[in-house]
């Protein structure tokens, strides 16, 4: 009982270095990394699994500079980009129509192309529309490349609550930034600022709401647009304590410990609607206002490129080929949906990794064999992968799917590998049970049986010989009157370990019966075996044996030796010869070893 207990304290110790070999080798070889870029894919397999499902706010249009509009803006203003008077044309346009928001995903900067007073005539279309919005990028630049300005105070945003997490976040922390015109930047509070967060892997699943310059808060353009839009206050916000900004009307934006969120899919590209910008110049310029109204009339319009050639194109979950207005366009919709992606915690993952584990290893254990256990196990996985699918799409939660996954499997691997050694090592002990005598930790009788049986067989089929010696200690009756049964018992012990340590490994020890024991030598001719008896008598001879009263005896012992095939063929002619062998040891004197019957 205590040995097995032992035995299982052992057993838990030796998994338990295991799991820690194994953790460490997943730092060493940066694993845990490799398994978080697993569970990314795994987050894009779902994205484009659920965006299916999901219908994006007709509200929202994009007026895409596409291949035809691109082509179209060369060959009628000359040059892209256009010339600026051309966005004031296109705003002053739409505007007839009433649209909610006119957003520019295109960078207004300063030092371009300048086409006489045409900035100026966007700088007052932006500045006296409060619908139009326009859009900045920081930067990292360093200071001898570009001194950062000073941006405007109305674009700042005090926040409340926990926001240290974002000021020693690198991603959000910004210490240079792309000026725009500066009639723009000084004449408008619509500006919003739209750098991207792509993955190590180029896919950009995440958006920044919120940016840290020159220790001030400033918004993305989405964010900055969602909150015009919903009435709310943009000035003034608040980040709970589990890292979500709180809106006045309680819908949440929550962020990574890195001040990132993620978006939640629509579909694949043109999940929105597109209206090519050559479509709605040629619709202003014939004043075409039935056009414009059935178009833009309380939309919110995103401007921005779609063609592949100028360059603003990002992979997402759900496509390889998405502009990147459309990811602004996913944001301001997410924002309206209240439905951007939560990560679960870490916490969170390791309960669920738990408890599929368990299961799993519920499964294995009551499982009857191994095909049950791998379906059972299978379907497991399958419910919990559809499970976080299903978690996704209700509950914009992300919970953890690979590392459950991977302990999954790593459990029945695992299992199978301890019952593995568990059962052979239960049959080991069992069949040494089986085979030995329990005083002499010699093969017991039956074991001699077969293994002569198997010597007898293997010496006809390859006609190799092999020995039998068979021992009887001298005189034990004597021995037994004298000194009594337990030191019988006691030499007898010795006795046998004292013929253990005279022979080979491959030889076999037995106790025949009694104070009988024998020895049987594979491939060995009768020569040999004879040396061995005798090496075996002068030991015995010359040792002396403790009794069990603590005092110190001599003993010997006779010895017969057989050889097959020369003396017999068959295991009873054999152990007959020794027995006789053994008779004339005992005749002549005992304390010898006899291999010969003389005739007559
Ligand atoms: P000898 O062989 O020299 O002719 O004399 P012996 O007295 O040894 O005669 P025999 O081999 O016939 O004796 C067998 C005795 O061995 C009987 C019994 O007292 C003793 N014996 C047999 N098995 C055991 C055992 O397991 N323990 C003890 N203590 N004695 C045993
Ligand atoms: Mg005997
Ligand atoms: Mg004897």
């Amino acid at each position: 009982m205590k040995e097995k207990f032992l035995k299982n304290i052992f057993f838990l110790i030796a998994v338990t270095f295991v799991i820690a070999f194994l953790v460490f080798l997943f730092k060493l070889f940066n694993i845990w990394n490799f398994l978080l870029e697993i569970e990314n894919k795994t987050f894009d397999f779902r994205q484009q699994i659920i965006s299916q499902y999901k219908k994006s706010d007709k509200d929202i249009v994009i007026l895409a500079v596409d291949d035809s509009s691109y082509e179209y803006i060369v060959s009628t203003y000359g040059a892209w980009p256009a010339p600026r008077d051309f966005w004031a044309h296109i705003s002053n346009g739409i505007e007839q129509a009433k649209p909610r928001a006119i957003v520019y995903d295109l960078l207004f900067v300063q030092n371009f192309k300048v086409f006489g007073n045409s900035d100026k005539k966007l700088t007052d279309t932006v500045n006296n529309n409060d619908n139009i919005y326009v859009s900045m990028t920081f930067d990292s630049r360093p200071k001898e490349v570009r001194k950062p300005i000073e941006l405007p105070k109305s674009l700042e945003t005090n926040i409340n609550g926990n926001f240290e997490f974002l000021k020693k976040a690198p991603l959000v922390n910004k210490t240079n930034v792309m000026g725009i015109l500066p009639d723009l930047l000084n004449g408008t509070d619509n500006i919003g600022f739209i750098n991207v967060a792509r993955d190590k892997d180029g896919i950009l699943r995440t958006s920044i709401p919120l940016f840290v310059y020159k220790d001030k808060f400033y918004k993305h353009l989405d964010f900055l647009l969602a909150l015009d839009i919903l009435g709310l206050d943009s000035k003034n916000l608040t980040i709970d304590k589990n890292r979500a900004i709180k809106l006045a009307d309680g819908r949440k934006i929550p962020l990574n410990e890195d001040g990132r969120c993620y978006l939640n899919w629509y579909g694949e590209q043109e999940s929105f609607k597109y209206i090519p910008l050559w479509e709605a110049d040629k619709a202003i310029k014939e004043n075409n206002i039935n056009y414009l109204n059935s178009t833009f009339n309380n939309k919110i319009i995103f401007v921005g490129v779609t063609t592949t050639s100028l360059n603003d194109i990002k992979s997402t979950p759900t496509s390889r080929m998405f502009a990147g207005v459309e990811t602004h366009a996913t944001f301001l919709n997410n924002i309206f949906d209240n439905n951007l992606i939560k990560k679960t915690s870490n916490l969170f993952d390791i309960i669920a990794t738990i408890i599929l584990t368990l299961l799993t290893a519920f499964i294995v254990v009551k499982s009857k064999n191994v095909p049950y256990a791998i379906l059972g196990v299978i379907a497991l996985i399958i419910i919990y992968s559809i499970l976080t699918i299903l978690i996704m799409h209700f509950l914009n939660l992300w919970v953890g799917l690979v590392l459950p996954l991977v302990c999954s499997i790593g459990t029945v691997t695992g299992c199978y590998a301890i019952k593995y050694i568990v059962t052979s090592r239960d049959y080991e002990h069992t069949y040494k049970l089986a085979v030995t005598d329990g005083l002499t930790d010699m093969y017991n009788h039956r074991y001699f049986q077969e293994q002569m049986k198997l010597n007898i067989d293997n010496a006809k089929r390859y006609n190799t010989p092999f020995s039998l010696i068979m021992v009887d200690i001298d005189f034990f009756k004597k021995f037994n009157d004298k000194y009594g049964h337990q030191s019988g018992d006691a030499v007898l012990r010795q006795v046998a370990q004292t013929i253990k340590k005279n022979i080979r490994s491959t030889d076999i020890p037995c106790r025949y019966g009694g104070e009988e024991m024998s020895v049987i030598l594979s491939n060995t001719k009768k020569e040999e075996a004879y040396i061995v008896a005798q090496k075996i008598c002068e030991a015995v001879r010359n040792k002396e044996f403790e009794l069990a009263t603590g005092d110190w005896t001599h003993v010997t012992i006779s010895l017969g030796v057989a050889s097959a095939p020369f003396d017999s063929d068959s295991v009873q002619g054999l152990i007959e010869y020794a027995d006789k062998c053994l008779y004339i040891a005992k005749e002549n004197g005992r304390n010898q070893v006899v291999s010969k019957i003389e005739n007559n």
